[in-house]
């Protein structure tokens, strides 16, 4: 039907072109082999084709390449099958106007039962805007987050360096007297002495100053609770989803349902997992496909895979890419497999890399689990 009354053969039917057309969004209807049958005038703004340049064409035309060619056959699955993938479910999809540029929708069908032929009513929002805040607020959290990771690795270094740099001066300034009592006429053995004993204590100092570092690094592993990993996945993929989107970097998640329950903090859990996420994404770019997997190795251990089809590591790195400020990225800290290790290593687990059957990097974190505790 075109976008103006002129077939309509009833008023029921002019009225149901006058509300197409006066509506928002744009609307279509096929029939069961794709045939676009209606297009309204928002339609018609929003892809640049005239309701009867289009109508009798199929609606694939409206869809780039990689999804026309798969869209006759969904619906055919579903004609002869039932089996539902967007049919009264609705999702997030690429469209493609006239000129053949590409742009994000959101895509309701329905069906519509008249009589004996089937159709499909399409509701089609263009959410380009929506995308591109998302994209903006993705940016600017990773600015922020960037500043602030610089930031705080700069105060630390600032404070160590202050602070060690007052031991090594003073041992310093005790060397410099020491040469000076050696080489003078008269060498006097207790004043020798003392200046050593003081070079000494400002050592000790200076390694207990190293020590205390050591120590708050350690007690950062704040409360842990009992927790289903998935769960926490679950979270984590939801956080990962924009980035993820954003890069074209389909995440395929096999997670083996009923696993034993974990001594986990989930916050750090996340970091970690949401950190080998953006590591894939960032050496495979655009188009990467990731996996994540979780499954019991046994009843004491827990496995989370994070697995790419980037260029892998090779196996000459794969003990090094973990040492704090490794990096191959020219704005990279080296710090995130680093800190993922510590993390991992304060739940009493272990992280490591291995080459994926694609020639990806797969990174395993195996976490104990609490069945011992908690099943006997
Ligand atoms: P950064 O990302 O800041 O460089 P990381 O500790 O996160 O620091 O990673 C260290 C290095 O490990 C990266 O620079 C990169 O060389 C390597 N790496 C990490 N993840 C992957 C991956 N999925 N595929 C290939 N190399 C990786």
């Amino acid at each position: 039907m075109p976008n103006s009354s002129e077939h309509a053969s009833s008023f029921a039917e002019a009225r149901f072109a006058a509300l197409l057309d006066a509506a928002v969004d744009a609307i279509l209807v096929i029939d069961s082999n794709g045939q676009i049958e209606t297009f309204n005038r928002a339609a018609e703004r929003l892809f640049g084709y005239q309701s009867v340049e289009i109508c009798g064409q199929n609606v694939s035309t409206l869809m780039p390449d990689k999804y026309s060619h798969a869209h006759d056959s969904y619906l055919q699955r579903y004609l002869t099958t039932g089996e539902r993938r967007i049919i009264g479910i609705g999702r997030e999809v690429s469209a493609m106007r006239r000129d053949g540029s590409v742009f994000p929708v959101e895509l309701s069908v329905g069906e519509v039962a008249t009589g004996e032929k089937r159709r499909f009513v399409g509701i089609i929002r263009d959410i380009s805007e929506r995308r591109a805040s998302e994209q903006e607020l993705r940016q600017q959290q990773e600015r922020l987050e960037h500043v602030t990771r610089l930031g705080t690795l700069g105060e630390m270094a600032a404070g160590i360096a202050h602070e060690i740099n007052q031991p090594l001066t003073a041992i310093a300034t005790y060397a410099h007297a020491a040469r000076r009592l050696l080489s003078s006429d008269r060498m006097d053995a207790v004043r020798l002495d003392d200046v050593l004993g003081k070079m000494a204590t400002q050592a000790e100092r200076a390694g207990q100053i190293i020590e205390r570092i050591r120590d708050l690094a350690r007690r950062q592993s704040p409360s842990q609770e009992l927790c289903d990993l998935n769960a926490i996945m679950d979270e984590t993929l939801k956080l990962a989803e924009v980035d993820a989107r954003y890069h074209d970097a389909p995440i395929v998640v096999e997670m083996t349902p009923g696993l034993p329950h974990a001594w986990l903090n989930s916050v750090q859990i996340q970091q970690v997992v949401l950190n080998l996420l953006r590591n894939a994404i960032e050496a495979g770019g655009a188009g990467t496909k990731l996996k994540l997997r979780t499954y019991a190795r046994s009843k004491e251990e827990l496995v989370v895979e994070v697995e790419d089809n980037g260029p892998g590591v090779p196996e000459s790195l794969r003990t090094e890419i973990f040492n704090p400020f490794f990096t191959t990225r020219t704005d990279g800290t080296g710090m995130g497999l680093s800190i993922s290790r510590s993390i991992v290593a304060s739940h009493g687990g272990r992280i490591e890399v291995d080459a994926a059957p694609t020639g990806g990097a797969v990174f395993r974190v195996t976490l104990p689990t609490a069945l011992g505790e908690i099943d006997e």
